[in-house]
């Protein structure tokens, strides 16, 4: 059962620059697909495309069944959590704040909204009475990462979308969140797709690594029986 499938999926910009190729993809419901491969292969315009930030120029991408050009763009995002890399916080807002501002939750009630908020930012490991008042500068990278992943959660999207959700933050922090990530997972079930660059980051937290090797050449590996042999 495919919650997202791409097929012969390619991108060239305006200026003519192939980002990618053509790539086929299947990412099964309920699992963790890791997007691996150099800088620049085109992990990240692929993920755009998935959201529909950006349009294929050539290929097909099915979420649920469905064609993403056919769908309404704002009904697709609200079905997808995206976490881009370094967050994008507003500076100028708390914790709670950034965490509730996002469309699903503005119509909520102003009590509900914020058990709700409070509810995710427990989830990531951020205790509310802690952290909710205070401003994004006042967290370390980790923890500024993990007010991305409350935000793009609180939709309680199927799908989650995360460019380089690891890399802003030092080793042993990052060790931690990957920990905390897998076992989120594991009780949420969503159906994740996150870039690296880092191929022991994919195999660790991928339930499969999709290598993409610079023009759309496409390796998929079911982790961890991956890429250390070939
Ligand atoms: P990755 O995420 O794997 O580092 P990207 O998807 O960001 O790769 O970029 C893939 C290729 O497309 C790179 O060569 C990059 O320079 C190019 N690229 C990215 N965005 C644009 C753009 N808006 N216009 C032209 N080229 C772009
Ligand atoms: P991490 O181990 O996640 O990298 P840091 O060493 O950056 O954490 O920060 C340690 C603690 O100090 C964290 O609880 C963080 O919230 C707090 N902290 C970091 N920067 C500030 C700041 N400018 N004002 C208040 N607290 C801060």
């Amino acid at each position: 059962d495919a919650a997202i499938v791409l097929d012969a999926v390619g991108k060239r910009y305006p200026d003519g620059t192939t980002a990618v190729g053509s790539l086929s993809l299947t990412v099964p419901r309920g699992e963790l697909v890791a997007l691996v491969g150099p800088s620049g292969c085109g992990k990240s315009t692929t993920l755009k495309m998935i959201n529909r930030l950006i349009e294929p120029t050539s290929g097909r991408i099915v979420i649920d069944g469905q064609d993403v050009t056919k769908a309404d763009p704002v009904a697709l995002r609200r079905g997808i959590g995206y976490v881009i890399q370094n967050v994008g916080l507003f500076p100028h807002q708390t914790i709670r704040d950034n965490v509730a501002t996002v469309p699903s939750l503005l119509g909520w009630k102003r009590r509900r909204a914020r058990e709700r908020v409070d509810e995710l930012l427990d989830l990531v490991g951020l205790e509310p009475e802690t952290f909710g008042d205070r401003y994004p500068h006042q967290l370390s990278g980790g923890q500024r990462q993990r007010v991305g992943v409350a935000r793009a959660l609180a939709a309680d999207p199927p799908v989650l979308l995360m460019d380089e959700p690891f890399g802003a933050v030092d080793p042993v922090v990052r060790d931690r969140l990957q920990d905390e990530f897998g076992r989120l997972q594991d009780t949420l079930g969503k159906t994740v797709v996150f870039v690296t660059h880092d191929i022991d980051e994919a195999v660790r937290l991928g339930d499969r690594v999709a290598v993409l090797a610079g023009g759309g050449d496409l390796r998929q590996y079911d982790s961890p029986a991956v890429v250390l042999g070939d």
